[in-house]
């Protein structure tokens, strides 16, 4: 089952892309696609309406992030072996965790609006996971229970305010914008294996990532099953796997983005994103 929000940003309802690729509404059957809506019995509830008995959604809809209400965005970083060598570093014996706030959330077509000051802003495809059943300590065997679903995120990263000072991952990777979400939320039962599934990125249609879930150092259920000893996972929150290879911060010479460009990224199965790079807010 594919899960959406769709409508102006702020104002998303929800709805879900019927097998024909129709977008319906659940408006009066679920209040958002959010963490009450992404509990097990809820989700089936939802996956018992006949999708034919749903109004078609009409007009042309802008897409918003596929989850709404997240109380948190748990990140990965240095996940692939291949990127934690692009960026100079050793792959991590634990995995690292950083967070993203909830306002660098956006729809898996709006712009990315650079912030002031930025000079190196760079792209990170990543497996997102949608959590739907609370989850305080963990086994890894039990994990993917805790899974309502997955998409597609985009890490945008801004090197410089990564990298500078006291080097606080946070303050570059957590602008407005900066984590675009979806198209659609795929429901876990669609995805048989996470770690099975390939994901790439294009800036301007050239190709610049193309890696596999099957090579990240830790997966999911090990993701889960670690970040659950240190806090609670409640549904609706987000878990971004980390990233491949391709970053433009590992290119020779670097790459990175600026107003004007295109970035075009996807996941088997899980649908694509295609998000123009403007110039930042006028003061
Ligand atoms: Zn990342």
């Amino acid at each position: 089952m594919k899960l959406v929000r769709y409508g102006p940003a702020g104002a998303e309802r929800p709805g879900l892309i019927d097998p024909d690729g129709v977008l319906r509404s659940l408006e009066g059957r679920v209040r958002d696609i959010h963490g009450p809506a992404l509990r097990e019995d809820a989700l089936d509830r939802i996956r018992s309406i006949r999708p034919g008995s749903l109004p078609a959604v009409k007009e042309e809809a802008r897409l918003g992030a596929p989850v709404g209400g997240v109380g948190k965005i748990v990140c990965i970083g240095l996940n692939y072996i291949d990127h934690a060598r692009e960026a100079g570093r050793e792959p991590p014996e634990e995995p690292i965790a950083f967070f993203k706030p909830g306002t660098s959330l956006s729809g898996p077509n709006d712009p990315i609006v650079l912030l002031r000051g930025s000079r190196h802003t760079d792209w990170e495809v990543e497996l997102a996971v949608a959590i739907g059943k609370r989850a305080k300590y963990v086994d890894e065997a039990d994990a993917l229970d805790h899974v309502a679903g997955y998409c597609v995120a985009n890490d945008v990263s801004e090197r410089k305010f990564q990298a500078k000072g006291t080097g606080q991952w946070i303050l570059g990777k957590s602008g407005d914008t900066y984590c675009p979400l979806g198209p659609w939320l795929v429901t876990a039962d669609d995805v048989p294996d996470p770690q099975d599934l390939r994901l790439w990125l294009d800036v301007n249609g050239r190709r610049m990532q193309d890696g596999a879930t099957a090579d990240m150092i830790f997966g999911v259920a090990h993701l889960i099953h670690f970040i659950s000893r240190f806090m609670t996972l409640e549904p609706g929150d987000l878990i971004c796997t980390g990233t491949p290879a391709g970053v433009g911060l590992g290119r020779t010479p670097r790459t990175f983005l600026g107003a004007g460009d295109e970035v075009r990224l996807g996941i088997d199965g899980l649908g694509e994103q295609r998000c123009a790079i403007i110039g930042p807010e006028e003061g």
